[in-house]
């Protein structure tokens, strides 16, 4: 069966109460599109979006949350939370996550596992840095990253893997296409050692500097399901033509 392209928009931390017209121009220029479409924006819009969003086939998520449903936390999110906002998927072990949080994939599993128990989707982020692959380790980093933070379990319906080589983050430069290509490839094979896990029918998305100018040519990959977007995420006429590409 083939898998439906998702194309995910990553805010981080950028957007106001007045980004909301930046959503409302996503949700009137969306169309008929063959791609799933996901907004992650800060966790202060999510609730406003989501209602925002109700009856459009446009979903929102989160961008992290914490392993346990509630308790004395403070600061974080829970899964439970996101779910009540209206969430329906949430980003996790994201490289900046990974590196400014200490996160481990260890965490980032029983994070995967906490977002499930709420009947969230997981996209659990892998990637190498831009030493790893000067390395030659990219292969390795990703296999071990895949290994440690996929549980077993791992169906298609709530689980998405991201491609992000962190060198290729908001930096303008993309891994290439034959780099993707074999990466992509690879992923899926780490997959199929993770037990329940269905590597085909798992969507593997890119992400890294995806704008409109290349993302049809990454979306022609075999392999790539469609993409996590970070900044071109943030302007409609932006997303919308990623999503174009996607088909
Ligand atoms: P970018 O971010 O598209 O701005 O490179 C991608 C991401 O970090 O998800």
């Amino acid at each position: 069966m083939a898998r439906r392209p998702l194309v995910a928009g990553n805010w981080k931390m950028n957007g106001l109460k007045a980004s909301r017209a930046e959503l409302d121009a996503m949700l009137a220029g969306h169309g008929d599109s063959r791609a799933e479409t996901l907004i992650c924006p800060p966790a202060t819009l999510i609730a406003g979006f989501a209602e925002a969003a109700e009856g459009h086939a446009l979903s929102i998520g989160g961008q992290d949350c914490h392993v346990n449903a509630a308790g004395a936390h403070t600061g974080d999110l829970s899964a439970a939370m996101l779910a009540d906002a209206g969430a329906t998927a949430v980003i996790l072990g994201h490289s900046e996550r990974r590196a400014d949080h200490g996160e481990s994939d260890a965490l980032v599993r029983d994070k995967v596992e906490a977002a499930w128990a709420e009947g969230l989707t997981a996209i659990i982020c892998v990637g190498e840095t831009e030493g790893e692959r000067d390395a030659g380790e990219a292969f390795a980093v990703v296999a071990d990253q895949i290994a440690g933070s996929v549980p077993e379990g791992s169906t298609p319906d709530r689980t998405v893997i991201a491609y992000e080589p962190v060198w290729a983050i908001g930096t303008g430069r993309t891994a290439s296409i034959s780099d993707i290509a074999s990466m992509h490839a690879r992923i899926r094979t780490y997959l199929a050692a993770v037990p329940g896990a269905d590597a085909t029918a798992t969507r593997v998305l890119y992400g890294g500097s995806v704008k409109p100018g290349n993302a049809a040519e990454i979306f022609e990959v075999a392999d790539v399901d469609g993409a996590l977007v970070g900044g071109a995420s943030l302007k409609a006429s932006d997303y919308l033509a990623i999503v174009a590409a996607a088909g």
